[in-house]
């Protein structure tokens, strides 16, 4: 397996004109960026940042002012090229008169399949993407949930080496997402490479291994996500609950350490944890009863970890208000 990156890009530049051929809007300015085979990417950037522009110059659908595009070994100007790519569009440009057996039957036939290995292939993706209750309704009928669905199984009846996923959790709710972000993992464990753009931080970060940030159609932050997350200063520890006395003891070891606890608190998990474990519960206890602040719910725990932050050498300026560092959050 050859590991010569999958997309490369060189000092790219797109501006866009107007009908009269006057330069209207600079939408990417000198990207420069290299994918490798197996990783996904995310373009991460705010709307207008030019993130739909550089999948389509990959893609070949516009052409670059300036620059350079390799793509699986082959200038983007080579549309043989995007046999090996699956591609999902921001907007779906899908037969809404098709159900989602006779639109994938329909792509499949595209990329002259076998009527066998067409029947085979929708079947899978169907389920994959987990419309098999609605596979034989129109599309019409479909919600942008289901819809995004339909077109990552499009995207991927080729069966591509390289998946463009252009906002591809747009629309979908929490459950949607997670599903959608699970479906990329498995993506990315089969081999493929992913290069998905989104303006939503979470799904980024869930995701994918390396970012870039663009902004009005310059790059301005690449790296690996754990990388550039990470907190070089700061030490956190997750420990089981603990009470104020061991709390002051663990402060007095610290000081011996030259070292400040920064920060204790119960930590909640996050709202789209919280939101998922509540529609699981709910749908395998239909009847029970969710009661505000968790008071009168036997099921309702109280928090069991304590989290601290502290940092491992003393900077200047931090000051250390002792009074303010155990909150002690139970609510
Ligand atoms: P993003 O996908 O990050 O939201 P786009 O790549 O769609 O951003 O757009 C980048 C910039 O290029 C925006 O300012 C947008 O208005 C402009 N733009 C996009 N498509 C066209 C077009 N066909 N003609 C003129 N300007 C365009
Ligand atoms: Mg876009």
């Amino acid at each position: 397996m050859s590991t010569a990156p999958v997309i490369e890009t060189r000092n790219l530049t797109k501006i866009y004109r107007d009908f009269w051929g006057r330069k209207k809007v600079r939408a990417l300015n000198s990207l420069s960026l290299d994918v490798q085979p197996g990783e996904v990417f995310g373009l991460l950037g705010p709307n207008g940042s030019g993130k739909t522009t550089t999948l389509k110059l990959l893609l070949g659908l516009l052409f670059p002012t300036e620059g350079q595009i390799r793509v699986l070994g082959e200038p983007a100007s080579n549309v043989a090229k995007n046999e090996r790519i699956g591609y999902l569009p921001e907007e779906s440009y899908l037969y809404r008169f098709l159900n989602a057996e006779e639109t994938l039957d329909f792509y499949g036939r595209l990329f002259k399949m076998s009527a066998k290995h067409r029947r085979e292939e929708s079947a899978r993706l169907i389920e994959l993407v987990g419309l098999g209750n609605a596979k034989r309704r129109q599309l019409k009928e479909y919600s942008k949930g289901m819809t995004r669905r339909i077109g990552l199984a499009q995207a991927l009846i080729n069966n591509p080496d390289l998946v463009l996923l252009d906002e591809p959790t747009s629309g979908l709710d929490p459950i949607g997402t997670r599903e959608m972000k699970d479906l990329i993992v498995k993506l990315r464990n089969e081999g493929k490479t992913v290069v998905m753009c989104s303006h939503l931080l979470s799904d980024v970060q869930d995701v994918c291994d390396r970012i870039a940030i663009l902004y009005g159609g310059e790059l301005k932050v690449m790296g690996r996500v754990d990388q550039l997350l990470k907190e070089q200063n700061e030490t956190q520890l997750l420990t089981s609950r603990l009470n104020d006395a061991a709390i002051d003891e663990i402060k007095q070891v610290l000081a011996r350490h030259d070292a400040e606890l920064l920060n204790v608190d119960h930590p909640t998990a996050n709202l789209e944890d919280l939101f998922l474990r509540t529609v699981h519960e709910s749908q395998e206890r239909p009847g029970r009863r969710i009661v505000a602040d968790g008071a009168e719910d036997p099921a309702a725990e109280a928090p069991s970890e304590t989290e601290a932050t502290l940092s491992e050498n003393t900077e200047a300026g931090s000051s250390g208000t002792d009074g303010t560092e155990s909150p002690a959050t139970t609510s």
